[in-house]
């Protein structure tokens, strides 16, 4: 037993812990590809520097990678001392995604960075990220019918990505050139490496608080409790041989089920795995990595004993044997994309089917059991780029002793969560019809009236995206399963009456299954995904999954009741009328006026006003060219906006309208509702700025300069309607930087507006820049706008200094600190003028 107290030992434990928490909130932060900012199908952590052992692992990472990121340190390490990859130095990252080097599938890329410590290596950060696409034969990596790992795509054995803290730019682009949608891969990259840098900076903080001693001694017996603690709940297991297996349905290419045969020996505090009996390696890329199989059994063990801190330790009583000369050791060069998504599921249920015949208490019943990966790739038109859409969807979980399971769960494997629709609309080329909980997903259980039975989780999903543009080749691994899965049961129940549910499903054209009749949906734009519930043994009950679709219950108000007056005038003279002479608030989207609505509901206030709605009033719709101005009428969505035959003048205000929530709020938001918010954060604000627009309110006209009066308040009186904006017609481009803390569907951290006028020669003319979110209103940047008039475009970006934003006021909040918002919008103003002169160089070419 170590010297070190107590105190000092769970202090650093957390510490440890943070730091790999916070490298996966700054990758999944700075990440381009919606997977991992989104979805967050990513993981960090600290190994050992010797052996690769686990220290810790981020809390937010995918458990699939526990054990496959230490087998990869691992891997590193031998083939360093072998002298087949160059030695580390400060500030190398080596990358790497050979899924035979300790890895699972192709998408999934390591990156490893050695930590040294007044010049010796202290320990490897490593994380795992992955890719939309790494090339192969289809977008996202998922061949079915894959028969050799090179179809699959670009195996990378590790190399130097960064050496000495530089990238290696011939082997980024040597990755470029055999990926789809190479162009967006620099900012994961940069993310991938970012979030290793900030761990080997707050790692650096714990070791200069403790002192490498310290640390060292507490690594050692954190490890030593985990492995302590871990036997400790192996004593509780009765000794014995418990058998199981589980199925694949089929590899993709032979149509024939794989099988899992396991059997798990305890004996004294050591659990052994023995997957003799499975079945040998598999055409398709049903096959799993050695790495993925271990993983698998370390996530479903901790599954089990959730209160295990995880690193190294945990594991050391788990003994798995080899399995050698089966699927679940693939070597080179079996195809193994469906390893992580799907197999590893299957292994984990093996692993439940078998600790339930020894502990039926702490095993639940079966789990959805699939990743429900979904990958989708084409040309969008619209957005002139190739796209790889990926998308997980989650499933139910098996019941437990005392509760329903989980609804809409991520998979077994996984920690990551279904991107949101929204936003998976505005990046793809996809319209989503439905998506919803999947009622009696979890199939029919036990019969009714058992006491304390284990009860169900839903699955998600329903109905999935349909096409809008151009797309090619959906893969959809997870296939209408013909052999129903048997989750394990509990103890209250006899053997053999598991919780049956159907897997997985997605139906479409491409890949189907050998020897399998079309799915019902041929619609070629269309795809319907459904994914399984998990297991409820248990009597039926009414579905009480997670809230997704519950509502809070409706409170009645109490006290005096007021009937809410509702006005829908179809003319502009009769809504003048209703607003002069009542007190109404006027309602045209909504998508502003219910979501406060409902706030100040939530807060206790049941105050309702009078509401004019001016929804029915053609007069206020459209957008006109009315000779020396563009004319937005009060009703003109984003959408309008978006489509409209504009000039570039109005590119800016265009691409504002595209950063607007989702493409459902840009159907029904409109730009006037946006400024008669006057929000800080108003996406259109800015613009109206640069733009120099007029707002046209009961008759009268107001500058937008005088419009936005503070804020949330404007010139408008409370018996005013805004009936357009007008937009003088003059030279120039516009342009817009949105900043969030992710991409879409994200309240602006900092926006910054531009309207810039260029002579012949590339030299700014005229140059109007306004900053949204930095102050109660958004400025315009007189000082930096007079400096750059006369200045070569091309220069403009270098320009840019701090006094510019000297005016601006920005605030402290959730969303960001007053400097980073200051920050930040330095750097926006700066892109925003290079990307301009950029697309001004394009068109004189
Ligand atoms: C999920 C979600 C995401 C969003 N994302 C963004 C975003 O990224 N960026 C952003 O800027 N906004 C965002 N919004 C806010 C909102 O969608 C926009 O501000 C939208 O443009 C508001 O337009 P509306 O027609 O729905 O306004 P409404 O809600 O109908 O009205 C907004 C306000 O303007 C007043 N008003 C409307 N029309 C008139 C008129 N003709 N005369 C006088 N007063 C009028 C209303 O009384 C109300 O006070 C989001 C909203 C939601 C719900």
């Amino acid at each position: 037993m170590s010297a070190i107290d107590p105190l000092t030992l769970a202090v650093i434990q957390a510490g440890l812990q943070q730091v790999c928490n916070e490298m996966d909130v700054a990758f999944s932060r700075s990440a381009f590809s919606p997977v991992i900012a989104e979805a967050d199908d990513r993981s960090d952590g600290i190994y050992d520097r010797d052996t690769g052992a686990l220290i810790a692992q981020g809390e937010y990472g995918l458990p699939v990678f526990v054990g496959t990121m230490q087998h990869s340190t691992g891997e590193l390490i031998r083939l360093i001392r072998e002298g087949r990859v160059g030695a580390p130095e400060p500030g190398d990252v080596y990358i790497v995604n050979d899924p035979y080097l300790g890895g699972t599938h192709l998408m999934d890329v390591r990156f490893v960075r050695p930590v040294f410590v007044e010049g010796e290596l202290f320990c490897w950060l490593q994380n795992t990220g992955h890719w939309p696409d790494i090339g192969g034969a289809v977008p996202g990596g998922f061949s079915a019918h894959a028969t050799e790992v090179e179809q699959e795509g670009l195996r990378l054995p590790p190399v130097k990505l960064f050496k000495r803290g530089a990238m290696d730019q011939e082997i980024f682009s040597i990755i470029c050139s055999n990926i789809r949608v190479a162009d967006q891969r620099i900012g994961d990259i940069k993310a991938q490496g970012a979030a290793l840098a900030v761990g080997e900076s707050r790692l650096m903080e714990l070791l200069a608080k403790f002192g490498r001693a310290t640390l060292d001694e507490a690594i050692a017996e954190i490890r030593a409790r985990s492995a302590e603690r871990m036997r400790a709940e192996i004593r509780q297991i009765p000794d014995g041989t418990y058998r199981s297996e589980a199925f694949v349905d089929s590899d993709g290419v032979v149509d024939e089920p794989l099988r899992i045969a396991l059997t798990v020996t305890k004996a004294g505090d050591t659990l052994t795995f023995d997957f003799a009996g499975s079945s040998p390696p598999c055409r398709g890329p049903m096959n799993s990595v050695v790495a993925t199989t271990c993983s698998s059994v370390y996530l479903a063990v901790k599954h089990v004993f959730p209160d295990v801190p995880i690193n190294a330790g945990t594991f050391e009583p788990l003994v798995i044997r080899r399995p050698e000369g089966t699927f679940l050791d693939a070597r080179y060069p079996r195809p193994v994309s469906g390893c992580a998504a799907e197999v590893s599921q299957r292994i984990a249920e093996a692993v439940f089917l078998a600790l339930v015949q020894a502990i039926p208490d702490r095993v639940t019943a079966a789990p959805a059991g699939t990743s429900g990966n979904f990958a989708l790739g084409g040309f969008d038109p619209e957005k002139n780029a190739a796209y790889v859409m990926y998308q997980i969807t989650g499933g139910g979980y098996g019941g437990n002793a005392d509760h329903d399971g989980l609804s809409n769960g991520c998979s077994t494997i996984g920690i990551s969560k279904t991107a949101p629709v929204e936003v998976m609309e505005q990046y793809y080329p996809v319209l989503f019809r439905r998506f919803a909980l999947r009622e009696g997903s979890g199939g029919a259980g036990a019969p009714p009236g058992r006491l304390r039975g284990p009860l169900r989780g839903r699955a998600a999903a329903g109905r999935g995206p349909r096409l809008l543009r151009d797309g090619s080749r959906p893969f959809r691994p997870a296939r209408r399963a013909r052999r129903p899965r048997r989750g394990p049961e509990r103890g209250a129940h006899p053997p053999r009456r598991g919780g049956v549910h159907p897997a997985a499903s997605v139906e479409g054209p491409e890949h189907r299954h050998p020897g399998r009749r079309p799915g019902r949906d041929h619609d070629p734009g269309r795809r319907r995904l459904r994914r399984p519930g998990g297991a409820r043994p248990g009597a039926r009950r009414a579905g009480r999954g997670a809230g997704l679709l519950h509502g809070r219950g409706s409170r009645s108000a109490v006290g005096e009741a007021r009937v809410m007056r509702y006005f829908r005038p179809t003319t502009l003279a009769d809504a003048l009328a209703i607003r002069r002479e009542h007190a109404v608030t006027v309602l045209a989207g909504g998508t502003d006026l219910y979501p406060a609505a409902s706030a100040r509901r939530a807060w206790g206030d049941p105050a309702q006003a009078d509401i004019l709605d001016i929804s029915g009033i053609a007069e206020l719709r459209g957008i006109a060219d009315e000779g020396d101005h563009w004319r937005i009428g009060a009703l003109a969505t984003w959408t309008d906006l978006i489509r409209a035959d504009l000039p570039p003048l109005l590119d800016g205000l265009k691409a504002a309208g595209r950063a607007v929530g989702g493409v459902q709020i840009q159907n029904r938001g409109t730009l006037v509702g946006n400024a008669c918010t006057a929000s800080p954060a108003g996406d259109g604000i800015p613009n109206l700025l640069a733009l120099d627009a007029a707002f046209e309110v009961s008759g009268r006209a107001i500058a937008a300069a005088d419009f936005f009066t503070g804020y949330r308040a404007t010139a408008a009186g409370p018996h005013d309607l805004v009936t357009a904006i007008r937009i003088p017609k003059r030279p120039g481009r516009g342009h817009f930087e949105k900043l969030g803390a992710r991409r879409y569907l994200v309240i602006s951290i900092a926006m910054v507006a531009f309207a810039v006028e260029t002579d012949p020669a590339g030299r700014i003319r005229d140059a109007r820049i306004a900053v949204g979110a930095c102050a109660a209103v958004a400025r315009r940047l007189a000082a930096l706008e007079a400096e750059l008039a006369g200045q070569p475009l091309a220069e403009a970006p270098g320009l840019v200094a701090a006094h510019h934003l000297a005016g601006l006021a920005p605030i402290d909040d959730v969303r960001a600190s007053a400097a980073y918002r200051m920050a930040a919008a330095r750097a926006l103003v700066a892109d925003g003028l290079a990307a301009l002169s950029r697309t001004s160089d394009r068109r004189a070419a």
